[in-house]
């Protein structure tokens, strides 16, 4: 996020407003090595190296931690070379960079957690922090118990067997089921193979609960700020 630069100077309490600009007509304000003396400039603290007098200033980001409802359609990486849609583009207001925690297929929906805080997202993602995560998993036809036990003691996949899981018919609609899968591991299309490998056909597959945290009423393409508590209680 571009701000003044005697803003950014007085965030980071270098010095109050009214000195920061007293210091940039003075010349001894550098931003990526060039001096900046207009009181107009602006610049990215997340981006920019801003010195005073050739000392660099650091500024703390304010930490951010969200919840989105993901809609089917969108990437979970922050760049796509086909084009199509980037989650961030549904966080309207946040006004700081944030990156997902983890990833959802482009066709999965639901729970996405998304933070500016690198350290709380690798403890989370970390394959020892063991979060429970569950799925919806909508599939074609009828699921009969021999699926689900085999789900439950872990299917073979290509890169190894899946750890016990938790599975259980939802609920039965149309000609249709819906599947509770809960995991804790979190390999690349690990719902899907796994559904694959018991035959069964996944018509759609919906995150609604991450450790602790649950959708709730959140409306799809939604979001939330977590609260400190909340944020603490992953951790
Ligand atoms: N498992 C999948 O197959 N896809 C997801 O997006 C998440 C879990």
């Amino acid at each position: 996020m571009e701000e003044r630069i005697q803003k950014i100077l007085s965030q980071a309490g270098v010095a109050s407003r009214r000195e920061a600009e007293r210091m940039i007509t003075a010349g001894r304000v550098t931003v990526n090595g060039v001096p900046v003396t207009e009181l107009g400039a602006k610049a990215d603290p997340a981006r920019d190296r801003i010195t005073v007098d050739g000392k660099p200033v650091t500024v703390e980001e304010k930490r951010v931690y969200l919840l989105l409802n993901k809609p089917v359609g969108y990437v979970t990486t922050l760049k796509d070379p086909d084009g199509r849609p980037i989650v961030t583009d549904l966080l309207k207001g946040v006004g700081v960079r944030v990156f997902p925690v983890g990833r959802l297929d482009y066709n999965t929906e639901g729970l996405l957690l998304l933070t500016n805080d690198g350290a709380w997202a690798n403890r989370l993602a970390h394959p020892r922090h063991e979060v429970d995560k569950e799925y919806l998993v909508r599939v074609r036809g009828t699921v009969d118990r021999e699926q689900l036990r085999r789900l439950e003691r872990g299917v073979e996949l290509d890169d190894g067997k899946t750890a016990p899981a938790r599975a259980a018919v939802f609920k039965e609609s149309d000609n249709n089921t819906w599947v509770s899968i809960t995991i804790h591991e979190g390999r690349y299309r690990q719902v899907r193979r796994m559904c694959e490998a018991v035959s069964l056909s996944v018509v759609r597959l919906r995150r609604v609960r991450y450790g602790s945290l649950s959708l709730g009423e959140l409306k799809i393409g939604e979001f939330r700020y977590l609260t400190p508590a909340e944020v603490k209680a992953l951790d």
